[in-house]
């Protein structure tokens, strides 16, 4: 008798060598996830098992398998050589003591000529006989005794079904650049495309001394807590100083936002480039604030060719939160540092920028060199969790 967990793979309609790549992709991040703990994974069809590990480990691989993309579900479970009286005593060993339940039973392994609901009556009746208090309801029961009799001479027995996060493996839908603030919104949005299995490298621009070492360092562990999910992330910390002086400086201020974010775009863009990234991302939500009109979005959408993914576009904020306060980035995010958005704010930003108008007015600014200039100064932090 072995404890062992059971991996069930979500979205497996993918086929042919899509769902090799898939897969595999799934197995090694698995593996990553578990890196620090001692265990053996093993691959099966349609599923995977994490065997050999210490009983104390359990819940610490399940809590971090949890967070695995791809992953439809996962039941700790007992494994045994196919024998009836062992099936027999597994299934007593983890039913509870009162309530109603059922057993089920999957026969893989045709060789077993009795059947599957003769199967489970025997068992059901056993159990009934060792733990009186239980009953069975075959429609409306507490907890569900699963034996899963595989073709290969083992069974599995287990009562947890634990919902994983589902979605796709992080790195097989290719790679992205992540506008990440210390905002409530963009580490969701970070979550949200890492789930369609999109590797993330995160940037960040960080107007020192304007904004404090704290504020980094909050951006810093949003993109640890981020990477439990995504895996390890790559943050590029941008000094934006210079930038938003210049601005200040040269343009109307009403027009501030509206051109920072043009630049926060160049760069990200330059910087994705350098990583092998096909898109950026960002958390904006459309008619949030003053920059997230149509218009404000087409106007920081024009200076680049690279597409933008808005993931939370069509979020209501209370949705955000939720999600937020679900993947453990929300009591960060509220942290309250300034963020360099906040340092510089205008009173009354433009809410419906023209683009002409916005073009003519960065053309006093020397745009190419403050663009290299903020990509030579990058400060690059390997974030994982
Ligand atoms: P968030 O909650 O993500 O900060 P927000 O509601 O504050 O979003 P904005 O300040 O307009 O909205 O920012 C919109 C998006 O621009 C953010 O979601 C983020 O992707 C990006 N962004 C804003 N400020 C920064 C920054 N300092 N560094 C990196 N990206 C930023
Ligand atoms: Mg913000």
């Amino acid at each position: 008798m072995e404890n062992i967990i059971l991996i069930r793979i979500g979205e497996i309609f993918l086929k042919g060598s899509n769902k090799r790549f898939f897969e595999n992709r799934l197995l090694n991040n698995i593996k990553k996830s578990l890196y620090r703990i001692k265990c053996k994974i093993v691959k099966a069809h349609n599923r995977c098992f994490i065997e050999n590990f210490q009983p104390s480990d359990q819940e610490e691989i399940v809590y971090r398998l949890k967070k695995v993309f791809g992953i439809h579900s996962i039941s700790p479970a007992i494994k045994i050589p196919t024998d009836f009286e062992g099936i027999k005593q597994a299934a007593l060993s983890i039913s509870p003591t009162q309530g109603f339940f059922r057993v089920t039973v999957n026969r893989a392994d045709k060789r077993i000529v009795k059947r599957s609901m003769d199967i489970a009556a025997e068992i059901g009746a056993f159990i009934l006989k060792q733990k009186p208090n239980l009953k069975v309801n075959l429609f409306e029961y507490d907890f569900e005794i699963n034996v899963d009799i595989r073709e290969e001479g083992f069974s599995y027995i287990f009562c947890e079904k634990i919902a994983g996060q589902g979605g796709l493996p992080v790195g097989c839908s290719g790679k992205g650049m992540l506008l990440l603030s210390g905002g409530i919104d963009s580490p969701v949005a970070g979550y949200k495309i890492a789930k369609r299995g999109v590797e993330l490298f995160a940037v960040h621009f960080y107007s020192y001394p304007y904004t404090s070492e704290n504020a980094k360092e909050k951006v810093i562990d949003l993109a640890k807590k981020l990477s439990e999910y995504a895996g390890e992330i790559t943050l590029f910390v941008v000094p934006f100083t210079e930038i938003q002086y210049q601005i200040k400086e040269k343009c109307p201020i009403s027009y501030l936002i509206a051109i920072m974010r043009r630049f926060m775009v160049r760069i990200a863009e330059k910087l994705a480039e350098k990583n092998g990234c096909g898109a950026i991302i960002t958390g904006e939500s459309l008619g949030q604030v003053a920059s997230q009109t149509m218009e404000s979005i087409n106007s920081t959408n024009s200076v680049i060719k690279m597409p933008v993914f808005r993931p939370l576009i069509g979020y209501d904020k209370i949705e955000i939160i939720d999600i937020a306060k679900n993947i453990g980035t929300y009591d960060l995010s509220i942290l309250p540092f300034e963020d360099c958005c906040t340092v510089f704010t205008p009173q009354d930003p433009v809410i419906r920028p023209k683009l002409e108008e916005v073009q003519k007015i960065e053309s006093v600014l020397d745009v190419n060199k403050l663009v290299d200039d903020a990509v030579n100064g990058v400060e690059t932090i390997v974030c994982r969790s």
